[in-house]
């Protein structure tokens, strides 16, 4: 057996090893070390290898998916190896013949199916890389799938967004080429993403196999009809495919056809920014506190799933984002609708992930029991919604409930019984009437049972002992029981020995059996044994149904989402007094009354007073074409943090497709939304703050267009005054210059807001605040205007720094406040000429140069290096 093991082990390196052997998985070795101390087991031993004890651990089969939760969860997979044949198979063999084993399957992360090993809100995405070289480009693209629901798409990417990419999926396992995962280049990528990237031998991402591999996986002969891929899109949805069935091994989890998702269709928020913004959890790490649990009125596993994708992936195309809103708007225009739809959802299972179970072969009765009850609610909820003209989203929601299949919601509500047992195994789950001969064996069964009560009734008589009990237990079947002191009767006559056949004594008991106990035991054994035969067939008989219906039912348990989805949101939007954005291809920014979202409801939850509103105003100014910045100054605990995140918020809500919180909100789609704000430490990964803050900022000035949304929070606060305001200076007439994008600008440094008067569309706004008595009061109210003071010393004052340290700073602040005065930085402005960017830009527009022309006209390739250096030489002379 050990060599089995060993030879087994061998073959999977890298996974713990779930050996089979009876009713526990064994670990051997330093698997068993592992494993013991990270599951607090005891670790024993077993025989001996080479002279040494081996050592060994544990785990009941069935309680096998809580190990597997706890050792997934700290990182490991495990390679789950059965018995592939009868243990009597192997006898006949010979009497020190092992039993055939095998490993059935890997557990990974990004491959688990179990619905105690996954999160019902969450989807629980596998990850692959591919990069193609070409002569003179590299092509990389990213394939993603949830084998828990089918989902399957791929998207290209670049070097540049490739963290943003994979952080907007939030992968639990992500795989890649060996030689990728060790490219320098990209190597600060995979940091990031620490033990979730798993690298991968290099067969899995064969650009020449991955057609093939597609196609067999989905039993077509060509990818024709799937749409057009790229050859980095191809390879990695192949490596995706090849990983599953590198796991899975026997059996394939039905995943839906890959879909492309091109790069431009979502809105791109980079890793910081989604990070700093708390979209799904806080920065440190909870749910609580984050934007979506402020949005989330879902009711099923699947709204809460597609309403995180959605917030994880807002649009850009304002045709798709309206039809989302009018889905919304249609709801809270119908109510009672609305309300109905709610409720006839609620109760509605994870039919997606109960049915890649069943077609894993790894479903159970409830799996079955979660198809029925879905597909009877998706009936209720396409009939409430068949009754009105619907938006085209709806509309289309309906008609995949509308073509979900009758035939399986009759079959499985004509044979499954009312409470179903978690297992097959343990039988009991087809209804009574169902079956005929079912219906003979259960009658058997049970009355057997019912002779058993008899009998008992009848020996208490014979014996004169009261308090004889028949029992049952799994190592003895039936057994008579009685107290020893009261076994008498049943021991003292060579009569009553031979009736009441001795099988056990207890400290204070004694068990017998009869024959005719044992007749009844078997009689019962045998009738279960049979109905767990028909119950069986009649499992496989619905998992067959329900797989082969797998198409329509993942098509239904969608839509049941998009109307879970789009009912919560029109109770958010009721509850909270949301609205509906205008989102347009425009470049305005126009939001009335915005509020921030989770702070909001924070504020009411904590009876801590009103959140204030406010207005924020990007949009381009009298028919320019460009939107604009505003540069925000304020007091510390003012409000300008929260003021610069409410904006982003809304932006995001409003590209998902939900309405916002604001009185009214004209929004020109963004197509790349940055923000540096707050100090988000990364001392961890040795930068100091900041090192963060600049390398956040240059991908900033690097990548916003003039369709972005930039949010800066105090840049330049992190170094000596004079440096950071310089670097603050020069950020903002790049923003306004360059990239010419729709912008908030929060910051301390008062002598930028003299840059408002150079740049046209930069306008300064303030947190506004009242001095009553030596105290400041913050008003939370955003204005026109700059502020004249930091008040940063009433703040250190309400924060309870030592009154002499208060009293110390006001007189060093006069100080320099003096000094200041005589020379002021603001007076830079007219000693600084305005920034050379644009004007560069300007020159690039009106054409190419004499000298660039004469460049254009050469092709190299004609000339001899003689004729090419006398070109080099006439160019330099026109310059
Ligand atoms: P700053 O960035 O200017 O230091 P913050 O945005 O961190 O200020 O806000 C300070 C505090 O004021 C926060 O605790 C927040 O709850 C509260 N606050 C901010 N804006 C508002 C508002 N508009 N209405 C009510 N309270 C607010």
């Amino acid at each position: 057996m050990m060599e089995q093991f060993i030879e087994i082990k061998a073959n999977n390196p890298g996974s713990l090893l779930f050996y089979r052997m009876g009713d526990f998985y064994e670990l051997f070795f330093d698997d068993a070390a592992e494993a013991s101390r990270a599951l607090g087991i005891t670790l024993t031993k077993r025989g001996q290898h080479m002279g040494y004890d081996i050592p060994m651990c544990g785990v009941p089969v069935h309680a096998a998916d809580d190990y597997l939760q706890k050792l997934i969860s700290l990182g490991y997979r495990v390679a789950v190896c059965e018995q592939i044949e009868d243990p009597a198979e192997a006898k006949k063999r010979g009497s020190k013949s092992v039993v055939k084993r095998d490993v059935v399957r890997l557990v990974t992360p990004g491959t688990l199916t179990e619905e105690k090993l996954l999160v019902a809100s969450e989807s629980n995405y596998l990850m692959t890389l591919a990069r193609i070289r070409g002569n003179s480009e590299q092509q990389m693209a990213l394939a993603w799938i949830d084998i828990s629901t089918g989902v399957f798409r791929v998207a290209e990417t670049e070097h540049t967004r490739l963290l943003a990419d994979i952080l907007r999926i939030e992968p639990r396992e992500f795989i890649l080429a060996d030689a990728i995962f060790h490219d320098p280049e990209l190597k600060p990528v995979f940091d990031v993403l620490g033990r979730v990237a798993v690298p991968q031998p290099a067969v899995l991402f064969d650009s020449a196999m991955a057609e093939s591999r597609i196609t067999r996986y989905f039993g077509v002969e060509t990818l024709d009809g799937f749409g057009t891929f790229s050859r980095a899109e191809l390879t990695a949805a192949a490596a995706a495919v090849a990983y599953v069935e590198k796991t899975q091994i026997a059996e394939r989890p039905p995943l839906g056809r890959p879909e492309r998702e091109s790069g431009n269709s979502t809105l791109f928020i980079d890793p910081a920014t989604r990070g700093n913004l708390e979209l799904t959890k806080t920065l440190s790490g909870s749910r609580d506190g984050s934007l979506l649990k402020a949005i989330d009125r879902t009711v099923t596993g699947g709204g809460g799933r597609l309403l995180a994708e959605r917030l994880m992936s807002p649009l850009t195309d304002p045709e798709v984002i309206n039809h989302r809103l009018d889905s919304i708007s249609f709801l809270i225009d119908e109510p009672s609708l609305c309300g109905d739809l709610r409720t006839g959802l609620k109760h509605v299972p994870d039919m997606p992930r109960a049915l890649s179970r069943l077609a894993l072969d790894r479903g159970g009765p409830r799996d079955l029991g979660a198809i029925l009850i879905g597909l009877q609610a998706a009936r209720t909820v396409g009939q409430s919604l068949s009754k009105v003209m619907l938006p085209p989203e709806l509309e289309e929601a309906m008609a995949s409930l509308a073509a979900l299949p009758d035939d399986v919601e009759n079959l499985l509500s004509g044979l499954l019984a009312e409470e179903l047992p978690l297992l097959k195994r343990d039988g009991g789950f087809v209804a009574d009437g169902a079956y005929a001969e079912l219906d003979e064996v259960r009658a058997l069964r049970d009355q057997s049972r019912k002779v058993i009560a008899g009998l008992q009734l009848q020996y208490a008589d014979e014996t004169g002992i009261k308090s004889l009990k028949i029992k049952h237990n799994n190592v003895l079947g039936y057994f008579i029981e009685v107290t020893a002191g009261n076994a008498g009767p049943m021991t003292d006559t060579p009569e009553a020995k031979a009736r009441f056949i001795h099988r056990q004594t207890m400290a204070n008991a004694m068990r017998f059996t009869t024959t005719e106990l044992a007749d009844l035991e078997t009689r019962i054994a045998n009738a279960a044994g049979q109905a767990l035969v028909i119950e069986l067939e009649a499992f496989t008989h619905m998992n067959n149904a329900v797989t082969e219906q797998a198409e329509a039912i993942k098509a239904g348990a969608r839509a049941l989402g998009i109307i879970d989805v789009a009912a919560g949101l029109a109770m958010l939007a009721e509850e909270w007094g949301y609205r509906r954005p205008i989102v347009d291809d425009s470049r305005m920014f126009a939001i009335e009354g915005g509020r921030h979202p989770v702070v909001e409801q924070a504020l009411r939850r904590q009876s801590a007073g009103a959140f204030i509103a406010n207005e924020c105003d990007l949009s381009p100014k009298d028919g320019g074409e460009f939107g604009a910045l505003w540069l925000l100054t304020g007091p510390n605990m003012g409000g300008k943090s929260t003021f610069l995140r409410q904006n982003a918020l809304i932006a995001i809500l409003a590209q998902m497709g939900s309405f916002v919180p604001a009185a009214s909100a004209h929004i020109g789609v963004v197509d790349r939304l940055f923000s540096r704000v707050g100090a988000s430490d990364d001392l961890a990964r040795g930068r100091s703050t900041f090192m963060v803050e600049m390398v956040e900022t240059a991908a900033i000035l690097n990548q916003a267009t003039d369709r972005s949304l930039v949010i800066l929070d105090e840049i330049g606060r992190g170094t000596a005054t004079f440096d950071g305001l310089s670097i603050a200076w020069a950020s903002v007439e790049h923003l306004h210059e360059a990239n010419r994008c729709r912008g908030l600008f929060a910051t301390h440094f008062h002598e930028l807001t003299v840059l408002s008067e150079k740049l046209n569309r930069l306008s300064n706004a303030t947190m506004k605040v009242k001095e009553w008595d030596g105290e400041v009061i913050f008003l939370h109210e955003v204005g026109p205007g700059a502020a004249d003071r930091s008040y940063g010393i009433q703040v250190a004052r309400l924060a309870g720094l030592p009154d002499a340290v208060v009293e110390r700073a006001r007189d060093v602040l006069t100080k320099l406040e003096d000094s200041d005065r005589k020379n002021p930085a603001s007076q830079l402005i007219d000693d600084l000429p305005l920034f050379q960017i644009a004007v560069r830009k300007e020159e690039t527009r009106r054409g190419p140069s004499k000298v660039e022309e004469a460049l254009k006209a050469l092709n190299p390739d004609d000339m001899t290096p003689r004729e090419a250096m006398d070109a080099l030489y006439a160019l330099r002379k026109q310059l």
